[in-house]
């Protein structure tokens, strides 16, 4: 199904899309470098009123904006329209802490003066994901166009209603025509349109395929990219823990979204001593998860957002099992009504050559390993080819410096689950990808850090 909008909760075909031709990729990608030519001299002051201005407008049609992702992607609307809420606050924090992220920053040498000076590049492509399709695109936005770049928006060919909602908000917040644009193009379009020499640089979120094929064709013309891929992330309750604070905090952590974010926890690493008590609540808590309309809000769990996702997981959870993983609950879709739902699952007794031990799972199935130490814990942990967030949970000062320092991922949380906030940097490591979002970091990942040295 090319680019289109089909509603997950009944399969319908909503809305199709032509992708943009040759001609029409380039006039908008010779607009964006026009339009970068007059944008990078606009005042950091200036853009931060239109970033503001953005802020307004996503609160202002909150719940309209949310209604849309429900519709394209499935998840339920009061977690879409806090993801809305979400991205006001990113916008308020770009245009806030801009002018001192970019100031010239004074170094000491033998000039007379030297210093750093931070300058945009020039049109940033980014290729996006339908998960939170608002939120991965405004995280990226607005320290973009802070910086004085420009955007051009490849979004999953899922959500292109969302794609052009984004750009109509930007639009209507004042930032000049061409600063940031949708691109309503498939993936194997997206190869020609970083080979362009305009394209400067190139971010991307989703899975590893499709980062290594960009990485691979911006790595030809020598652009930089930065890469937002999957993720396995551990969730480790030791003895010393609030097990039953960890156990409703792990049911968020995998079921936000109906189960389908890279930052989700997916496995829960437990040590046997608390283990039949987490596992218990673990149980108890999935059953009381309420599956259903995405659009009600009182649903927990919406349908997963294709058709190939839901057929994904089936397989995976189907395969664990035939190599001796364990159903402690759910492992089926739910066939009696149309869309793409599964029941919220749980599997133990994971077996190492199965998918269960191995691969990212994208969807609402917790995998429960249980441990005997923290040494076991941490060995678990760190055996995937993956190293994107990590959650440990206990109150042993010791052990949580164990946690911070030897979990490989980018970024560990202790007594608490991973979650972004504009003012972290966010990222991964090994092949959840490379580079950071949000903070200073992430604004830094497409600037010239230019060095000028005065005699
Ligand atoms: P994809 O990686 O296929 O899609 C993400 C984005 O990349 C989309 O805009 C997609 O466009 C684009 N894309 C796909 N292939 C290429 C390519 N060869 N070159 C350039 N761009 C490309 O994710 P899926 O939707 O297929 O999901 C599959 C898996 O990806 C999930 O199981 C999960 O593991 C991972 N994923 C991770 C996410 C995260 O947040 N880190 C988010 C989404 C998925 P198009 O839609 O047109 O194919």
């Amino acid at each position: 199904m090319g680019i289109a909008t089909v509603n997950p909760a009944t399969g319908e075909t909503l809305k199709i899309f032509e992708p943009l031709s040759a001609k029409e990729i380039d006039l908008k990608i010779a607009l964006g470098s026009a339009t970068f030519q007059q944008y990078r001299k606009t005042s950091i002051e200036q853009r931060g009123q239109w970033l503001y201005q953005a802020a307004d407008i996503l609160e202002r049609d909150s719940r309209k904006f949310g209604e849309l992702m429900t519709l394209e992607m499935g998840k339920p609307i009061k977690s879409a329209i806090a993801e809305v809420n979400k991205c006001a606050l990113v916008c308020r924090y770009y245009a806030e802490n801009a002018a001192a992220f970019l100031q010239d920053v004074p170094v000491t040498t033998d000039a007379t003066s030297s210093f750093i000076r931070y300058q945009p590049l020039g049109i940033i492509l980014a290729i996006m994901p339908w998960n939170f399709p608002f939120w991965q695109v405004l995280r990226f936005a607005a320290p973009a166009l802070m910086a004085g770049n420009v955007g051009l928006l490849k979004h999953a060919s899922n959500v292109p209603q969302c794609a052009l909602a984004i750009e109509s908000i930007i639009n209507e917040a004042g930032f000049p025509v061409g600063a940031f644009q949708t691109l309503l193009v498939g993936a194997s379009q997206v190869e020609s349109i970083i080979n362009d020499d305009r394209v400067k640089a190139a971010t991307l979120t989703g899975s590893e395929f499709a980062g290594a094929s960009l990485a691979a064709a911006a790595g030809k013309q020598i652009k930089k990219t930065v890469l937002e891929l999957g993720g396995s992330d551990p969730f480790i309750v030791l003895d010393s823990a609030d097990i039953e604070t960890a156990a409703t905090t792990a049911v968020t952590a995998r079921m936000l979204n109906n189960g389908q974010s890279c930052i989700a926890a997916k496995r829960f690493i437990v040590v046997e001593s608390v283990a039949n008590q987490f596992e218990a609540l673990l149980v108890e808590k999935f059953q009381a998860l309420k599956v259903g309309d995405p659009m009600l809000e009182d649903t927990d769990i919406g349908p997963l957002a294709t058709s190939s996702m839901l057929l994904e997981i089936a397989e995976q959870v189907q395969e664990t099992v035939t190599k001796g993983g364990k159903i402690l609950i759910g492992g089926q879709v739910i066939s009696d009504r149309p869309g793409n739902f599964y029941l919220p699952t749980i599997l133990t007794d994971i077996p190492v050559n199965s998918p269960g031990y191995n691969d990212e799972f994208f969807g609402p199935v917790a995998l429960l390993f249980r441990v005997k130490d923290l040494d076991e814990a941490i060995e678990l942990a760190n055996s995937t080819i993956f190293g994107l967030g990590a959650s440990g949970w206990t109150n042993n000062r010791a052990q949580q410096e164990r946690l911070i320092d030897e979990i490989e991922a980018g970024c560990v949380f202790i007594n608490g689950m991973v979650k972004s906030d504009p003012r972290l940097p966010f990222g991964g490591i090994k092949r959840s990808g490379y580079g950071r979002e949000l903070s200073i970091q992430g604004m830094q990942e497409f600037l010239n850090v230019k060095t000028v040295w005065i005699k």
